[in-house]
């Protein structure tokens, strides 16, 4: 018995049965006697959807107005799954997330959580009721709406599991966990019972897409234990945690990216100061450079290779060349054909032979590796898209058994 936070994805709340299966699991939590928050997605494609409407008007629409359209999704299943609660008899009240205490930043559609002022919540509480909170949304400090980024709710839930020193946050999606890869692809993937959060926050920014990055951040940032379960399914989901145990699960999952592009710089002058002029560039428009070669000098030039997100190579390029004059080089070259397959287990900082068996793997099957880049928990190679999913089940084959 205690405090217990709730999120529930979009699919998890899609439709009038999806939102009864929700509020019968709420109202099981409370009726084992617990406190409940819940914290909720907008009902399916909704958020997609508003953004299509939104492009029906505008090609550029303000920021202001993409959050003021983006948070209603979420108005409205709180307001259904508090109504479902009270049809099964829980005493239930919904709150925006500025009615729960939601300050941010700034910063539209891609808001930080400034603090959370939980007074109103914490009475609905002691009045005995189920709170139910509109994930993914806050209030800056105009008093403005902001919208936390895509998959945003995660955060909400763990800042909320935080603010208000939950026992548990439960993280509730149509998964029935985290796997040792995409299940969807490869079904011989299994159930993880557990992962460190560091092993979580790499697989997260590698596709694996269970869990928003920041959401898994604050939670390791505040010590709140998360629990992936199914909203379906019944079963026991994965905890992610600082520690877990060591039982010989060297990796814990192999995950695919192809929302990379690599862009070559060719023939820029080998003098010092070159990498800096490049990489500040594309720092200062906040792109994230991930792998990095750079080609040992000839004939006074070298060539730098690197990779950046898919989605935002085209800024990368005409930031690149608008600027060319500051560094030098030759020819720009993006090329878009290219997936990254990452290993990552915390377990390999104390084993070696990790990166020749993943490497090995892939040479079995005939791929080749076009860069690789190595950390104390993970090892990604960039190989040719097309090879991606055999990449993934040959190196899934020779660690996961
Ligand atoms: N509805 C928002 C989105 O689709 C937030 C969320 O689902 O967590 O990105
Ligand atoms: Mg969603």
């Amino acid at each position: 018995m205690g405090l217990i936070v709730q999120k529930f994805g979009g699919t998890s709340v899609k439709d009038r049965n999806r939102i009864f299966n929700v509020a019968r699991i709420v109202a099981n939590t409370r009726k084992a006697g617990n406190d409940v928050v819940v914290v909720v997605s907008a009902q399916g494609d909704t958020t997609d959807d508003l953004i299509a409407k939104a492009a029906e008007i505008s090609s550029n629409p303000s920021d202001r107005e993409m959050d003021m359209l983006l948070s209603t999704g979420e108005q409205i299943s709180i307001a259904l799954l508090t109504m479902a609660l009270q049809e099964l008899g829980i005493s239930a009240i919904s709150l925006t997330g500025w009615q729960a205490g939601f300050a941010t930043d700034r910063s539209y559609t891609k808001a930080r959580i400034k603090r959370i002022n939980t007074e109103r919540l914490e009475s609905e509480l002691a009045r005995n009721r189920v709170v139910v909170v509109a994930g993914f949304q806050g209030l800056n400090r105009s008093d403005d709406i902001t919208t936390l980024g895509r998959g945003g709710s995660d955060t909400s839930a763990v800042a909320l599991a935080a603010a208000l020193h939950a026992d548990r946050c439960q993280i509730f999606t149509d998964v029935e966990g985290v796997y040792t890869a995409d299940p969807r692809k490869l079904p011989k993937a299994t159930k993880l019972k557990e992962i460190t959060f560091d092993e979580m926050l790499e697989l997260a920014s590698l596709g694996a897409q269970v869990l928003n990055n920041r959401s898994v951040e604050l939670a390791k940032k505040y010590g709140v234990e998360l629990e992936v379960i199914s909203s379906l399914n019944p079963v026991p989901g994965t905890i992610v945690k600082e520690e877990t145990k060591v039982e010989g699960m060297l990796i814990k999952g192999v995950a695919k990216d192809e929302n990379v592009a690599v862009i070559s710089i060719m023939e820029v002058p080998d003098v010092p100061g070159m990498s800096f002029k490049v990489f500040s560039l594309l720092a200062q428009r906040n792109i994230n450079v991930d792998i990095i070669l750079q080609s040992s000098g000839r004939d006074n030039s070298k060539d730098l290779i690197f990779t950046v997100p898919l989605t935002e190579a085209q800024t990368a390029l005409s930031v690149l060349n608008e600027n060319k004059n500051r560094f030098g080089g030759g020819d720009i070259k993006v090329s878009t054909d290219y997936a990254k397959v990452s290993i990552v287990g915390a377990g390999m900082q104390s084993h070696s032979g990790v990166a020749s068996s993943m490497f090995e793997a892939l040479f079995n099957q005939g791929i080749n590796i076009h860069m690789i880049s190595t950390s104390e928990i993970k090892i990604s190679v960039i190989i040719d898209k097309t090879d991606a999913d055999r990449a993934v089940a040959a190196i899934h084959d020779a660690f996961i058994h």
